[in-house]
């Protein structure tokens, strides 16, 4: 039962009468929990054939640029990125069910910070040539996390940097340790979020304006998958921005010991 209380004043502000409202949520909640369980098996057996034509799709290629077809060969690489975006999406609503249910493991490691962000800022860096991703990684710290799970982090942070500022090129990301604690931050100069709305970008399915939806492609949850694992690692994850002027999202993690 969910039960809610409305005192009623009279003019002089006097409390003459307490409305008590029971409502019975029973079926809200069984609701609530067929749709999370749905969510969870539709992604789950969405993967798996995702998966399968990845996979044809990549020895297709491969098979294609062999035969001096390049022509076709970029069309079945056009394919593969459209792919990797679909597991992507489908791996953020697994993500969404695995937090929901409390299922979401880590198995931490100890790893060199620096490099690891390194690693990916190349990756990343191959997915936009319009944009320069420029680094100073001098953090040297050593971290015990789950690398598979911080990496995710980093990478949502850069392809929204890469989303959310398509006329600016430049995206830079700072690494330095304070205090006990490594801390990340990726700055672009897009169009920012508005000071009303950031307390909001870390919930789930949340887009700052839906007017933009098709200019900017997403579900609204790798944020609020990325503050679940930073919360999760011990860590804080924060931004800095303002409408039209980029945003700064930055997150700090504990520092096991220096390189
Ligand atoms: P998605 O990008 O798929 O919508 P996210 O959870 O990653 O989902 O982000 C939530 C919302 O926060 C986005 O819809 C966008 O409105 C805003 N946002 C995130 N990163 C940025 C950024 N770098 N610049 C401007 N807005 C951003």
């Amino acid at each position: 039962f969910s039960f809610t209380y409305k005192p009623l004043k009279d003019a002089d502000g006097q409390v003459y009468a307490i409305i008590h409202a029971a409502m019975d949520v029973t079926k809200q909640v069984q609701l609530q929990q067929q749709k999370d369980e749905f969510l969870g098996i539709a992604s789950h057996e969405l993967k798996t054939p995702v998966t399968s034509i990845k996979a044809y799709a990549q020895v297709l290629e491969r098979m294609i640029r062999n035969e001096g077809d390049e022509k076709k060969a970029n069309m079945v690489h056009k394919m593969d990125l459209q792919l990797n975006r679909l597991t992507g999406l489908i791996g953020d609503l697994l993500d969404v069910t695995k937090i929901q249910s409390g299922k979401m493991t880590f198995n931490p490691v100890e790893f060199d910070f620096d490099a690891a962000v390194e690693e990916i800022v190349e990756e990343m860096q191959h997915i936009s040539s319009k944009h320069r991703i420029i680094c100073a990684l001098a953090s040297k710290a050593i971290v015990f996390a789950d690398k598979e799970r911080i990496g995710q982090v980093i990478t949502n942070f850069l392809s929204n940097a890469i989303k959310y500022s398509t006329d600016a090129s430049e995206i830079e990301v700072i690494t330095f340790s304070q205090d006990g604690e490594v801390i990340l931050s990726v700055k672009d100069y897009g169009i920012g979020i508005s000071k009303d709305m950031q307390h909001l970008v870390f919930d789930q399915f949340y887009r700052v304006d839906g007017n933009l939806q098709h200019t900017y492609p997403g579900l609204g949850l790798g944020l609020y998958i990325s503050a679940e694992i930073i919360k999760s690692e011990g860590g804080r994850i924060w931004l800095e921005s303002a409408a039209g002027q980029g945003a700064t999202f930055f997150f700090a993690l504990n520092i096991k010991s220096f390189r």
